[in-house]
């Protein structure tokens, strides 16, 4: 497969230029509005088209999104052929030769660039695939040129037990003796069961009172303060989703009951019987939260350290529909952008952003950073996806008198890393004035 994938890459960057299908439309202002209105983007865009929209005036639009042929096909399917069958797009780098201006029909063309692999990535092993576009006035001057390179690989199996960070593989077993349970520790309160006769108290939880034998229950919150009463320390054999050595306690609560839980915070040297401990709610994951121990005296850890947001950063909430209206807004009719239940068959969290709008969002934050500036290229490494629900939060910080280095930062990670080159002036309205 190696071979034959170099081979016929070697052929395909030999070819060189091929014509691309005809952009559609001319460089129109109707396109331009739907572009800068979902994007959010303030710029006077009324003689200009913005930069870093050039790839939408070469889409093709719904109905002809299937046809549409990429130069690296080929590759692309071989390599899918031999079970590198995941993608993702890891760089687009799209260089400015000058502004398009409402008007102007455009053509553009492609031509392989090639393959670089097989590498060793953490999505797994895999072959990086580079093409490029470029885009052409009526006179056969070029007005832009966009590298894009995906990584194609081989997915890695699944393990069986999900890793830490998944979801926790022992799961509580509730039932109506037990829901009020469940619900306390939801609400931040651990919740010991009351005969509602007698008044005893008991846990775990059961359906009768074993001192006056009434079936009649209710409960009081614990104050979450008690004592090792007898302890473990666990070595082996492993449990999934648990790192050892833990502690595993009986606590006497100060209520006088018993609870079996871990205790945290501290060597499992230093637990010992009549230890003072105190309640804490561990979060397992994204739906199962335990009720825990630490050391009474363990100091609280600080109150989540939420980055301050930069009072220049540009926050985007990724609402559905911004990410529908700006998907369509760039003409790409790819589902994962648009239709939640197909993006989810596929693996995804949710519809995410995508990359012709990613451009844009850079664009719109440099030049929010370097007014009346005229940008250059913009050369994007991707990283997380960017999913409906969250927000995606922009900054730029220059670099160098010609450059800014703008990121993307969602909850997950970074979504996108970026070098802008710009030059001082020659924005929208001078570069038309200039000509
Ligand atoms: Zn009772």
């Amino acid at each position: 497969m190696h071979d034959e994938l170099t081979a016929l890459a070697e052929r395909l960057a030999a070819a060189g230029e091929r014509p691309g299908a005809p952009c559609p439309d001319p460089v129109n202002a109707a396109m331009i509005r739907n572009w800068t209105q979902a994007l959010g983007d303030p710029g006077d865009w009324s003689r200009c088209a913005p930069p870093a929209m050039i790839q939408v005036w070469s889409m093709q639009g719904l109905a002809a999104a299937d046809a549409a042929g990429s130069v690296a096909d080929g590759p692309l399917r071989l390599l899918n052929e031999h079970g590198y069958t995941g993608v993702v797009a890891t760089n687009c780098e799209q260089t400015y030769d000058r502004y398009v201006r409402v008007g102007e029909r455009l053509r553009s063309s492609m031509r392989f660039g090639g393959v670089a692999g097989p590498k060793k990535t953490a999505m797994g092993e895999g072959y990086f695939v580079t093409w490029y576009q470029s885009w052409y006035d009526a006179a056969g001057e070029r007005v832009a040129e966009m590298l894009f390179r995906v990584l194609k690989f081989k997915p890695r199996a699944r393990r069986a037990a999900p890793s830490a960070g998944g979801r926790y593989p022992l799961r509580p077993a509730i039932g109506p003796d037990t829901r009020f349970f469940w619900d306390g520790v939801d609400a931040g309160e651990l919740r010991v069961q009351r005969c509602a006769d007698c008044g005893t108290l008991r846990h775990p939880p059961g359906p009768m009172c074993p001192a006056c034998h009434s079936v009649k229950r209710d409960f009081v919150v614990a104050s979450g303060r008690g004592t090792v009463h007898s302890y473990v320390v666990h070595h082996h054999p492993p449990v999934p989703g648990r790192t050892p050595p833990y502690v595993v306690a009986v606590v006497e609560l100060a209520e006088g009951v018993r609870i079996v839980g871990n205790v945290n915070g501290c060597d499992p040297a230093d637990v010992t019987v009549g230890m003072p401990v105190r309640l804490v709610f561990e979060r397992m994951d994204d739906e199962l939260t335990l009720p825990q121990w630490v050391p009474a005296d363990l100091p609280d850890p600080d109150p989540d350290p939420a980055p301050e947001p930069r009072a220049d950063a540009l926050a985007v909430p990724l609402t559905p529909t911004f990410v529908i209206a700006t998907a369509l807004a760039t003409r790409d009719f790819t589902p994962v952008h648009h239709d939640t239940a197909l993006a989810r068959a596929q693996g995804s969290k949710d519809i995410f952003l995508n990359i012709l709008t990613t451009m844009g969002l850079v664009q719109r934050c440099a030049l929010a950073a370097a007014p009346g500036a005229a940008l250059r290229s913009i050369a994007v490494r991707l990283g997380v996806p960017a999913y409906a629900g969250d927000t995606l939060t922009l900054t730029a910080d220059r670099t160098g008198p010609d450059t800014l280095a703008v990121r993307g930062a969602v909850s997950l990670g970074d979504h996108v890393t970026a070098t802008v080159h710009l030059t001082a002036s020659g924005g929208p309205t001078d570069e038309e004035d200039a000509r």
